[in-house]
């Protein structure tokens, strides 16, 4: 096991066989839909190339960069978005994937502005991860591989000061190694 992780909640073996699922229940969902995957960077981004190899329907793929953590382990509470131009979704249903669901200020947010903004007909969400509490602000979520304790995870896309995201599994880091 990496050593500046303190436990692992899920592995790699736990997160295959959970994709397989997730997989299968969105090609059911969205087959006939005109689809275009939307994820937000960089978390998402490993959960997103793994979930839509095992998507069998045509779909495009485009990123969006927003901000709601700024280095910590503690939620801002402000989005803000990056930079750049944003993906051309007008009148396509969005499959919106991120990394972990917590306060759910991020999702609700572009999901907000997919809608009102950028002209989506649908929009649903996939998360691996979704922390059991309260949210900050509500969002419907259809496709979560795994609750979880409201605790801190790195790994699979999940980062430590941008460290982190390519480990395999999804674990707590211990905070005596977190600088490792
Ligand atoms: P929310 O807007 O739902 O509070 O937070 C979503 C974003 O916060 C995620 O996309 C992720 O970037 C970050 N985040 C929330 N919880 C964790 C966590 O436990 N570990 C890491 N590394 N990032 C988290
Ligand atoms: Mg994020
Ligand atoms: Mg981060």
């Amino acid at each position: 096991m990496h050593g500046a992780i303190e436990k692992v909640l899920f592995s790699e073996a736990d997160i295959r066989a959970r994709l397989d699922e997730l997989g299968a229940m969105i090609t059911e969902d969205l087959r006939g839909e005109k689809v275009s995957a939307v994820v937000i960077l960089h978390g998402g981004i490993i959960f997103t190339a793994d979930l839509l190899r095992r998507v069998q329907i045509p779909l495009t793929i485009d990123s969006l960069s927003v901000r709601s953590y700024y280095g910590g382990t503690e939620s801002s509470g402000e989005v803000s978005f990056g930079e750049g131009a944003l993906p051309d979704v007008e009148g396509r249903h969005v499959l919106l994937i991120d990394d972990i669901l917590d306060t759910g200020r991020t999702l609700a947010a572009v999901k907000r502005k997919l809608l009102e903004e950028m002209g989506a007909t649908a929009v649903s969400c996939a998360v691996m991860l979704a922390k059991d509490k309260k949210r900050a602000d509500e969002v419907d979520v259809e496709y979560v591989g795994f609750e979880m304790a409201d605790e801190f995870v790195v790994g699979y896309g999940l980062d430590y000061q941008e460290r982190y995201r390519n480990l395999p599994f999804i674990g707590v880091l211990d905070p005596t190694h977190a600088d490792a």
